[in-house]
C-alpha cells in the first residue's frame, strides 16, 4: 500500500478535474512566507503538515494565519516537528474557504462484500470517526458497471445538498470513481468535501495506491516515502524490510507470523528492532540475501521465526546455513523453525550449530535474555553458546 501526502493526492484530484483550494508546498519558514507575500497563496490562509497519519486538524497540525508573517512563523512551528512519529518536511499552505458545511465521501475496496463501496456522510470533518455507522451511507458499486447516476442522486439525497450544489457533487463522485480504477486506488477519501458558496471543494486528500499494481504506475513507486538506506536497498530486492528501532532482528515468513512475533517479543519486555518478511519464498538465495541485510543493520540478537508451508523448514535451515557461510554473523541467533519438512530443518540447523525452540513463547523469553545481555557489537558468539538447549529459557 502506498499512502500518499495530501498535496500529492490533491494533484491527483487536480488532473482529475475535482474543486481545490488555491494552493502550495513549501519546505521552509521563509519559503511559506514568501509564498503568501508574493500573492500565491491568498490570505486568510491555512498551514498544514504533510505527514501520512490523520488526526491533523486536532493534533494541532492545520493552523491559519492572516498575515504573510504569521503563515511564516507557524510554518516554521510545524515543520521539523513530529508529527505521530513522523517528521514534517512539508507544508501545504492553502487559500482558508468559508466552509457552510463539510461532508465525507470516500471509495474504498470492501473485502467481505468483494466490490468497490461507496461512503458519504452529512456529518464530516474532524468527528468523522465518532459518526455512528448507520448514519454513513454505503452504496456497493458493481466495478463492471461503474458509478451510476442513480446511486450519485442517492448520494446527494443523503448530504442534504442545496439543489444548486448538485451538479458540482454528480462531476466529484464521477471524478472518484476514475481516480479509483484509473490510478487502481485502494482508497480515495474526501473530508472534508466542503460546501463552499453553492459550490464543493475537496480541503483534505486521502489516497492510498494498491501496491500490487505499481508496475502500472512507476510515479507512485519512488514516493515510497522515507524509506531508511537499509529499507531502501531490501527494497530493491524485493524484500519487506521494516526499521523500528529496537535491537532485536525477526526473520519470518509472512506478515502474519511477523506481527505475533513482534507481539510475543513485546510481551516478554523485548525490543524489536528490524523485520524482515520472507514471505513464501522457497529460493536458498534469497533466504541468504535476506540474512546478509539483517546482518547489516547490527542486532544483539536475531530471532528467526518460520512456519514451514510453501516455504519449507529445509529450505529455509539451507538458506541460513549458507547465509551464515556467506557471512558468519555476529549476533547470536535464535530460532523456531516448525511446520512441513521441520525435522530436516531442525537437523539442518543443528548440524550448523544452531538449536532450535518449538515453544514460541520460550523461544521469545531466550531472545529477550540475550538482547539484555547485549553482546553487540562485541565479539561473535559461537552459535553453539549462544543457543543453548530448547527449553533452557529463564
Ligand atoms: P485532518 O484532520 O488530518 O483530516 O486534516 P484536514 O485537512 O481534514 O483539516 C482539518 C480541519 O481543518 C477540517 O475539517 C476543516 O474544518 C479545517 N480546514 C481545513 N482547510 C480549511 C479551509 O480552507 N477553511 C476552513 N475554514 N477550514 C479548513
Ligand atoms: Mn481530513
Amino acid at each position: 500500500m502506498v499512502k500518499l501526502a495530501e498535496y500529492r493526492g490533491k494533484e491527483i484530484f487536480r488532473k482529475y478535474g475535482i474543486p481545490l483550494p488555491r494552493g502550495h508546498v513549501a519546505t521552509s519558514a521563509n519559503e511559506a512566507r514568501d509564498l503568501v507575500a508574493q500573492g500565491k497563496v491568498p490570505l486568510p490562509c491555512v498551514i498544514k503538515a504533510q505527514v501520512l497519519s490523520g488526526g491533523r486538524g486536532k493534533g494541532g497540525a492545520v493552523q491559519f494565519a492572516e498575515t504573510p508573517e504569521e503563515a511564516g512563523s507557524r510554518a516554521g512551528g510545524i515543520l521539523g516537528q513530529e508529527f505521530k512519529g513522523e517528521r514534517v518536511r512539508q507544508v501545504l499552505l492553502e487559500e482558508k474557504l468559508p466552509i457552510a458545511r463539510e461532508f465525507y465521501v470516500s471509495l474504498t475496496l470492501d473485502r467481505s462484500r468483494r466490490l468497490p463501496l461507496l461512503m458519504a456522510s452529512a456529518s464530516g470533518g474532524m468527528e468523522i470517526e465518532t459518526v455512528p455507522d448507520e448514519k454513513i451511507l454505503k452504496i456497493p458499486i458493481d466495478p463492471m458497471v461503474g458509478l451510476v447516476s442513480y446511486q450519485r442522486r442517492e448520494v446527494a439525497a443523503a448530504l442534504g445538498l442545496p439543489p444548486s450544489a448538485n451538479p458540482s457533487l454528480d462531476a466529484t463522485l464521477q471524478a472518484l470513481w476514475r481516480i479509483f480504477v484509473m490510478e487502481d486506488a485502494e482508497l480515495v477519501e474526501i473530508n472534508p468535501l466542503a460546501l463552499v458558496g453553492g459550490a464543493l471543494v475537496a480541503l483534505d486528500s486521502k489516497v492510498i495506491i494498491e501496491d500490487d499494481a505499481l508496475f502500472r504506475h512507476p510515479e507512485y513507486e519512488k514516493l515510497t516515502g522515507d524509506l531508511t538506506p537499509l529499507e531502501a536497498k531490501a527494497h530493491e530486492k524485493g524484500i519487506a524490510f521494516v526499521e523500528i528501532g529496537g535491537d532485536i532482528g525477526v526473520i519470518a515468513n509472512g506478515a502474519g507470523i511477523t506481527m505475533a512475533t513482534l507481539d510475543v517479543l513485546s510481551q516478554e519486555g523485548g525490543a524489536p528492532g528490524v523485520f524482515l518478511d520472507l514471505g513464501g519464498t522457497d529460493d536458498p538465495k534469497k533466504v541468504a540475501e535476506a540474512f546478509l541485510l539483517m546482518s547489516e543493520a547490527h542486532p544483539k540478537v536475531v530471532f528467526i521465526n518460520i512456519f514451514g508451508g510453501v516455504t519449507r523448514c529445509d529450505t529455509v535451515a539451507n538458506g541460513l546455513v549458507e547465509a551464515m557461510r556467506l557471512a558468519p554473523p555476529k549476533f547470536p541467533l535464535v530460532a523456531r523453525i516448525r511446520g512441513n519438512n521441520e525435522k530436516e530443518g531442525v537437523e539442518i540447523l543443528r548440524k550448523a550449530g544452531v538449536g532450535s525452540f518449538t515453544s514460541l513463547a520460550e523461544a521469545a523469553r531466550q531472545v529477550v535474555a540475550l538482547e539484555r545481555n547485549g553482546r553487540n557489537p562485541g565479539g561473535p558468539a559461537p552459535p553453539s553458546e549462544a543457543i543453548p538447549a530448547p527449553g533452557g529459557a529463564s
